[in-house]
């Protein structure tokens, strides 16, 4: 080190110091030593993962065909249980299947039918694309305002006192927040927010994309109401993987997602006139689920288990750190921090700041360094520890301070 800015001499050793290095070994398509930091965006493929679904296309599909049902009917709960043990979620209360928008979709309109007296929803500033549309969506068709709760500066979380603020006259029905927010990473309180929205009659509704497979989540302790968030990402999926969906087993009966289909049926080989939803997170199943999607979802499940989410969270807030450290040494480049600097306050991506982002991340993709930009001057690079080295992180900075230098 000099200066206190991390050389790489210091990357290598906290690499061979690393509990969890031999993870990386279980991918494909990481030999070519080129910085992937991008964990956040799509996962890479794990070893397991290209093997369960050369099985199941083989022997499964290919070898058993429509026998096969037996063992895949139950698999979106299945998988959803194991789901949902990584974040704190007991069995029965979750589901896998659609894209998390449509997962969204689906619970935001269960919530706004449960509290039919409502007239708001409320959504965190600057939310993720996807979640403002649907929120809006659902509003506009149902006639209620959008109120949005400020951060904590334009790049911190919602507090339980910004959700106060907003929800103190019992007028809303559901708060809508990234758990970890997908700009700059900042990290809810989750147990305050929940305990403040609930306290004046919302129900919360967590999005976390960001944070499984990366921090740990504790949603029956705090006592969230609905969750939703992909697998693609720091879960390893695979492009499209299905999303989850999480009810908390005291709202089974009351609070229903509204796209009704044979696979949410109570009995659903009865084949009745009438749908009779079922009592458990199978309600949160529409249609026939995407098997194979499933199957690989729970190849990168197992090895979030593996590694443990206590290590993956402790290796990953050291790498953002490492990455920190590294930008505070381009401050005078321009390069600033906008990730908090208290870890336990942050997911697990480092997100920077720099007016020229968009070009600086296209000169980084042209020299191997795999990172992203998002509009309109911020650059993302992920801490996913199952496959991200501290020498990736270091490379990375390295690049972008060479990029700044000339
Ligand atoms: C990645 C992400 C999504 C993804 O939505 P899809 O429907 O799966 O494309 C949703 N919300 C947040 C906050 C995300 O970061």
């Amino acid at each position: 080190m000099s200066d206190g800015v991390p050389d790489r001499e210091e990357a290598e050793r906290r690499d061979a110091a690393n509990p969890l290095a031999g993870f990386r070994s279980r991918f494909v398509g990481l030999a070519d030593e080129r910085p992937y930091l991008m964990g956040n965006s799509l996962g890479p493929l794990p070893r397991a993962t290209e093997e369960a679904l050369a099985r199941f296309t083989r022997d499964g599909w290919g070898g058993r065909k429509v026998e096969g049902w037996h063992d895949w009917l139950d698999l979106p709960v299945r998988v959803g249980d194991r789901l949902g043990r990584l974040v704190g979620a007991g069995p029965g209360q979750v589901a896998l299947g659609d894209s998390t928008s449509v997962q969204l979709h689906k619970l935001v309109a269960a919530a706004l039918d449960a509290r039919p007296e409502a007239t708001a929803v409320a959504l965190a500033d600057d939310e993720f694309p996807t979640d403002r549309y649907v929120v809006a969506a659902l509003a506009a068709a149902r006639g209620l305002d959008v109120r949005v709760v400020a951060t904590d500066g334009p790049d911190g979380p919602i507090t339980a006192e910004s959700v106060t603020a907003t929800c103190a006259d019992g007028a809303v029905a559901v708060l809508v927040a990234s758990l970890v927010r997908f700009r700059s990473g900042a990290l809810a309180d989750a147990a305050a927010v929940t305990a403040a929205a609930q306290g004046h009659g919302a129900l919360v509704l967590w999005d976390l994309s960001h944070a499984v497979g990366a921090v740990p989540v504790a949603l029956d302790e705090v006592g969230a109401d609905l969750a939703v968030g992909c697998t693609y990402k720091y879960l390893n999926g695979g492009p499209g993987a299905p999303a989850f969906a999480y009810r908390a087993a005291r709202h089974a009966g009351t609070l229903l997602q509204p796209v009704h289909g044979w696979f949410g049926q109570a009995d659903q080989f009865a084949l009745t006139a009438a749908y009779a939803p079922a009592a458990d997170a199978r309600q949160l199943v529409v249609g026939t689920p995407p098997v194979a999607g499933l199957v690989a979802v729970e190849q990168g499940v197992a090895l979030v288990e593996e590694a443990g989410i206590d290590a993956l969270r402790r290796v990953g807030q050291e790498q953002v750190a490492f990455g920190i450290a590294l930008a505070d040494g381009l401050a005078d480049r321009g390069v600033g921090v906008i990730t908090p600097r208290d870890p336990d306050a942050r997911g697990a991506h480092l997100a920077l700041r720099h007016p020229r982002a968009p070009e600086l991340v296209a000169a980084l993709l042209d020299r191997g360094v795999v990172v992203d930009a998002r509009a309109p001057d911020v650059i993302r690079l992920a801490a996913a520890p199952l496959h991200t080295r501290f020498v990736d992180v270091w490379r990375a900075l390295d690049a972008l301070g060479r990029l700044l230098a000339t």
